[in-house]
């Protein structure tokens, strides 16, 4: 086995309470390989004992298959300093995984996907924190009706604001109404890690970060900044056909972001009525469709405003799972504008339901990823 293939190996080993590999968190300096001795030195800048140890007994275990004698060395040798850019230690130790919703443009209903997805994994139990980054057009102070400025702690940490059970940070609640739209590159970048690095965001099961529209630099250099579990991308049914969803899966292949699924947003307009249950009729026609009526007189359609099995058709070419479709339903812009995203109802709400769905789809999603 040549050194190329020990480092292809190591790939299997994640560094504990992370979904991401040692190998890509350039944790390995070097594997040198005589014959049947393999000597394997890592970098890891961790002061985490029991996670160090649990990395050198995981290196031996996966070696062993291979060589008769694997031994494992610790370099030291890089000041921190430098070693923050070459090597980077995971700045959000406590964040187990790391979700980033894109989009290829503004107004499909990336944040309000975001949101309720957030809200549905924080119902469900789970730690969640959701960190707005879309600068140009934050929607955490209204989906939220959070106007609140977070407040810091003494070592000048923000204290990520509290909503719904789960902890929130966006630009919103720092710049206010004032949309620093003139921001750049670089100032947005530096702005963005801050919100890693300077945020008290404690242990989480899972962070949702809300990326601003599009594909283009700043999308590459967050991703970058921050080893992201994968990637969701929401889409509506008429963009499917367009390079959207390609585009968006490139560049997060680019950066070894796996993309874990595609939301069809706006997928068709739910129309729903009823009509009195003396009535007993068990279908109508609606729109030259035989809908079924329930037993309490309800009814609902989705009308397909555009193609229909876009999504479905364009996950399939990528290879990636369509994670749900959500129709236009004024409940879910409604709930969104009064502060009060509908996941919150929990699942009993057919909206609510939907983002229940996706949730456990991505859920599922990271568990084979983990496996
Ligand atoms: P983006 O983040 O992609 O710019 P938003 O999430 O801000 O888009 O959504 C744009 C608008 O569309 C908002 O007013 C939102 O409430 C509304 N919206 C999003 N998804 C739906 C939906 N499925 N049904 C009805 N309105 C929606």
């Amino acid at each position: 086995m040549k050194k190329d293939q020990v480092i292809e190996k190591l790939k299997s080993i994640n560094y504990p309470g992370f979904s991401r590999d040692i190998v890509s968190f350039g944790m390995v300096k070097d594997a040198e390989v005589v014959d049947d001795r393999v000597v394997v030195t890592l970098n890891i800048s961790s002061q985490n004992q029991e996670k160090k140890e649990e990395v050198i007994s995981n290196v031996k275990k996966v070696l062993a298959q291979s060589f008769s004698t694997v031994e494992v060395a610790l370099s030291n040798d890089t000041p921190p300093s430098q070693n923050s850019s070459k090597t980077p230690e995971p700045i959000l130790e406590g964040v187990k995984n790391i979700i980033a919703i894109a989009s290829g443009k503004g107004g499909v209903g990336k944040s309000t996907v975001a949101v309720n997805l957030a809200c549905a994994l924080a119902k469900k139990g789970m730690k969640v924190g959701l960190l707005d980054l879309d600068i140009y057009g934050p929607s955490l102070p209204i989906v939220l009706n959070l106007h609140e400025q977070p407040q810091m702690t003494e070592d000048k940490k923000l204290i990520p604001l509290e909503k719904f059970g789960m902890k929130v940070m966006s630009f919103g609640f720092i710049s206010g109404n004032d949309t620093p739209v003139i921001w750049r590159g670089p100032l947005v970048s530096r702005m963005t890690e801050q919100f890693f690095r300077d945020v008290e965001w404690g242990e989480l099961d899972i962070m949702i970060l809300d990326l601003p529209p599009g594909t283009g630099d700043i999308q590459l250099t967050l991703t970058q900044k921050l080893k992201i579990t994968g990637a969701v991308i929401v889409t509506t049914p008429q963009d499917m056909a367009l390079a959207d969803v390609r585009k968006g899966a490139d560049m997060f292949r680019k950066v070894n972001t796996p993309v874990l699924g595609v939301v069809e947003n706006m997928s068709g307009l739910m129309i729903s009525g009823s009509i009195p249950e003396t009535k007993s009729v068990s279908k109508i026609n609606l729109n030259g469709k035989e809908i079924d009526v329930d037993s309490s007189g309800k009814f609902s359609m989705i009308l397909d405003l555009f193609k229909k099995g876009g999504g479905q058709k364009e996950s399939d070419r990528l290879n990636v799972p369509l994670l749900g479709k959500i129709p236009i339903l004024e409940d879910i812009m409604l709930s969104s504008d009064r502060g009060n995203p509908i996941a919150i109802e929990g699942e009993k709400s057919s909206a609510g339901k939907l983002y229940f769905e996706i949730a456990e789809r991505l859920l599922k999603q990271i568990n084979d990823l983990d496996n």
